[in-house]
Formats: structure tokens, C-alpha cells, sequence
């Protein structure tokens, strides 16, 4: 068994659920489990269109419902055999119903509690997962249609909800690993229910999350998440173009990457895979050809010291520097006390003695952050700078390899640096404007000789 999990641009349209059919039908015989998410844009209209009921504007809201239903109908009626006509006639009748009742509901009380939220956003999948079952058997295969909501079962923090493993991988043991025997079995992503069968999500993103938690609990062979990049590649195409796509990668080298827009998925949504030792594949459902990224718990030794080069634009040095530090204690909590309470997270930190400096991402409140420092030491805020990563797991250990990286930068002024804490990581920060000839200069250097084994 392998689970196949598709995203919301690969079921956007006819054509697209099209491509979705010819590549599961390829692989037919290693009994896939699909999974799938909304169509297109689907659940942010769902959640808009609630937003739109909350506000008083109940006939606006039920507009753009009929625009999402006629566009599902669109799409859907195209790739169906005549005598599932009538299926999605009932299909798009009950689904709009419902919402239509819980639109009404939410514009009477103007407001709409997490449970709706869930309610209303989970739609998406539930029309998504049985249109392609659908579409499926049109395309010849022999489908099967599981709501999720059956077989997933979490605590009931609506729009967040974590998943009760045990209960979960015992449903899908009982239900969806025997009936992928025979059948190719489609699921739709992000949903799930309580104990007591009350929709909840799995958080926006979730489809992933679902795919690995199916593929743990049926114990797969392999997850394949069909998105439309080809996998993960030696340095950000955004930036400087002509990289390489890493073949295999571990799940530690893969989260490193994730921080950095590298992120084709989020490293915890892969964990229960990774955690029962199932290989993740990265693949690209344009191109299904290329062998895209594998991220697996160990992956076998590669000659190259890095394996990728990722970097973040927009980034802002903050430097805090007091001489009431020296010899201090509880000064570093202070410091980050300010930017808890502000909720800006913190992404790398460098100290002295009396300077701690560090990068923020998010500078939405920095004017209020500086001021609350301020008030217990001096402030120096850098705007426009990059930070730079080196990641792999031969870093650790390997020796020279800070040389090898300051020598590639070639003159580029550094402002910090910092190793150590994972080990696999390198990372540095350096004014936006030198970010591609710094990236070019790394990338020349570690990339010009590569292991087979681990790049294409
Ligand atoms: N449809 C959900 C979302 O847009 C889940 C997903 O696509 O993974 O967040
Ligand atoms: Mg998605």
C-alpha cells in the first residue's frame, strides 16, 4: 500500500483531477490510498463566505455559494460516467443544503464559534474526496470513498484539532487497509471528528498531516506528496536559479529547510511517518517523471558536506547591548519576555558579554518591541538583511567548512553567524543586497561536484 496525497491545485479542475487519475492509475497495483484536498481555493471561500454571513451579509454570502457550488458542478460533471450524473446532482444538493443552513445559522447569531468554522471549512474536502472517487471510476478504476471524518479521530480544539493516534491507526487498520485491497480508496484531507463524531480540522494546511497519519496507521510502503514543485533542490530557485534536486534528504536536513520558503511541506506534518520509519516522497504532479525529493529518517551517506542552501529575505537585525548584562543574570529573559509578549518569534540569536543580537521576520511590532527594550538597554534596529543556511548532515563533524563557506562569500560583509545548536546547520546573516552573489558563491562551492547518489 502506498498513500498518494494531493493538494488543492491538483484537483482544481476537470483537467487537473484528469492528471490526478493518470498518475494514481499508474501505480494502481501498489494499492494507493488517496488523499485529497479541497478543490482550487475552496476552503478560503468557504471561510470567506462565513465572514460574509458573520457580517449581516447573509444574501452576499449565499452568492458566492452558488458560485462554488456551480463551480463544482462545472468541473465535476465533466469527468463522470452518465450514470453518476444523478450521484453528484444529490451529492452538491445535500453539501449546499447543509451549508446553506449553516450560513443562516451563523448570519442569525452574526458570529461563528470554532466548532462552525470547522463545520463550514471541512465542505471542501468532503465535496473534493467524493467527486474524485467519482471521476476515478470514470477513469477506470475501482474507487472507494472513505470520509475521513470516520477513521480520524481527534480532541476537539476545533480548527487545530490534534488526532487520538491510537484510536485512529486502530480505525484505519479495521476500515481503509482492507478495503485498499481491492480498491483505490480516496480520502479527503484536513477532516477529521471527535470521539463523539463532531467535525473538526486538522488545522489549514492539514491535507499533509491526514496523508501521513493514513500512511502510518495502514502502515505504507511510502507517502508520496504529489504538489507542483519537482522536490527539494540545492538552492532557492527565487533566488538563484540552476539548482539541484536532492534525491534523498533526512527529516532532520528537511525541517532545517522548511523554515525557509524550501518549505514544500511542514516538517511535523510528516512526523508520524517518519516516526514508524515510512520514506515521504516529495513528487511533482505536472512533471510526474521526475524522481522528486525522498525524506527518510536515514538517509545513506553522501559525499557532499551540504546538501542545500536556503535563505530568507526581509529579515531584521535587532541589536540589544547593555553594560548591565556583564555578570547579569535574568537578562536574556527579559529581553525575550518583550518579544513574547508581542508574539514575534525569534529566529536566530548571537551574544557577548553585554550585546545579544538577534532576527526577527515578522517587524509588524518592532516600533513597540524597541521601545519596551529600550527601557533596559541600548537598541540598534538593521532592516534588510537575509539570512543564509547552509544544511546538512555532514556538517557536523566535517572540518573546514566555515573556511570553505567565508572563502566562497568572497568579501561579502557577515553581521552574524551561527553554528552548533543543530549541527546541521550553518547560518549566517548579511545585508539583502549581496543575498545572490552570496548564495552563487556558496552554491558554486559546494555544489560543482556532487554525489549521484543523492542529487540528480
Ligand atoms: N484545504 C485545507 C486548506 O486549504 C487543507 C489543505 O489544503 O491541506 O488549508
Ligand atoms: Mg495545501
Amino acid at each position: 500500500m502506498i498513500v498518494m496525497k494531493f493538494g488543492g491545485s491538483s484537483v482544481e479542475s476537470a483537467a487537473a483531477i484528469e492528471r490526478v487519475a493518470r498518475i494514481v492509475k499508474a501505480r494502481v497495483e501498489r494499492n494507493p490510498v488517496v488523499v485529497v484536498s479541497a478543490m482550487g481555493k475552496t476552503t478560503n471561500r468557504l471561510l470567506a463566505l462565513a465572514g460574509l454571513a458573520a457580517e449581516g451579509k447573509q444574501s452576499a454570502a449565499l452568492d458566492e455559494m452558488e458560485q462554488l457550488q456551480a463551480f463544482h458542478r462545472k468541473e465535476a460533471s465533466a469527468i463522470l460516467l452518465a450514470e453518476d450524473q444523478e450521484n453528484l446532482d444529490q451529492l452538491l444538493e445535500t453539501h449546499f443544503t447543509e451549508l446553506s443552513h449553516m450560513v443562516a445559522e451563523i448570519a442569525e447569531v452574526e458570529s461563528f464559534s470554532p466548532q462552525m468554522i470547522d463545520a463550514v471549512s471541512a465542505m471542501g474536502e468532503r465535496l473534493s474526496s467524493q467527486i474524485v472517487a467519482l471521476a476515478f471510476r470514470y477513469f477506470g478504476m475501482a474507487a472507494a470513498h472513505v470520509d475521513s471524518r470516520q477513521v480520524i479521530v481527534t480532541d476537539t480544539r476545533h480548527t487545530h484539532a490534534a488526532p487520538l493516534f491510537h484510536r485512529t491507526y486502530e480505525r484505519l487498520q479495521a476500515t481503509v487497509a482492507p478495503l485498499a485491497e481491492k480498491n483505490v480508496v480516496v480520502m479527503g484531507g484536513f477532516i477529521s471528528s471527535t470521539v463523539n463524531g463532531v467535525t473538526t480540522t486538522l488545522g489549514r494546511g492539514g491535507s499533509d498531516y491526514t496523508a501521513s497519519i493514513v500512511g502510518a496507521g495502514i502502515g505504507a510502503e511510502e507517502i508520496q506528496i504529489w504538489t507542483d514543485v519537482d522536490g527539494m533542490l540545492t538552492c532557492d530557485p527565487r533566488i538563484v536559479p540552476g539548482g539541484h534536486l536532492i534525491k534523498t534528504i533526512s527529516f532532520a536536513e528537511a525541517a532545517e529547510l522548511a523554515y525557509f520558503g524550501a518549505k514544500v511541506l511542514h516538517p511535523a506534518t510528516v512526523l508520524p511517518a517518519i516516526d514508524k520509519n515510512i520514506p515521504v516522497l516529495v513528487l511533482n504532479s505536472r512533471r510526474p517523471e521526475v524522481s522528486g525529493t525522498r525524506i527518510i529518517k536515514d538517509p545513506p551517506h553522501c559525499r557532499n558536506a551540504v546538501k542545500s542552501i536556503a535563505c530568507k529575505k526581509n529579515v531584521t537585525i535587532v541589536k540589544i547591548q547593555s553594560l548591565r548584562m556583564l555578570g547579569a543574570h535574568g537578562f536574556l529573559r527579559r529581553i525575550f519576555e518583550v518579544f513574547d509578549r508581542f508574539q514575534t518569534p525569534v529566529d536566530m540569536v548571537t551574544t557577548s558579554e553585554v550585546t545579544v543580537s538577534l532576527t526577527i521576520d515578522n517587524a509588524r511590532h518592532l516600533n513597540e518591541i524597541s521601545g519596551e527594550l529600550r527601557r533596559i538597554a541600548e537598541v540598534e534596529v538593521e532592516t534588510n538583511r537575509a539570512i543564509v543556511c547552509a544544511v546538512g548532515d555532514n556538517i557536523r563533524g566535517t572540518p573546514g567548512i566555515g573556511g570553505r563557506i567565508f572563502h566562497a562569500l568572497g568579501g561579502i560583509n557577515v553581521l552574524m553567524v551561527s553554528q552548533g545548536s543543530s549541527q546541521l546547520n550553518f547560518s549566517f546573516v548579511i545585508a539583502e543586497d549581496d543575498l545572490v552573489r552570496a548564495v552563487d558563491g556558496l552554491h558554486q562551492e559546494f555544489f560543482s561536484e556532487r554525489d549521484p547518489e543523492v542529487f540528480a
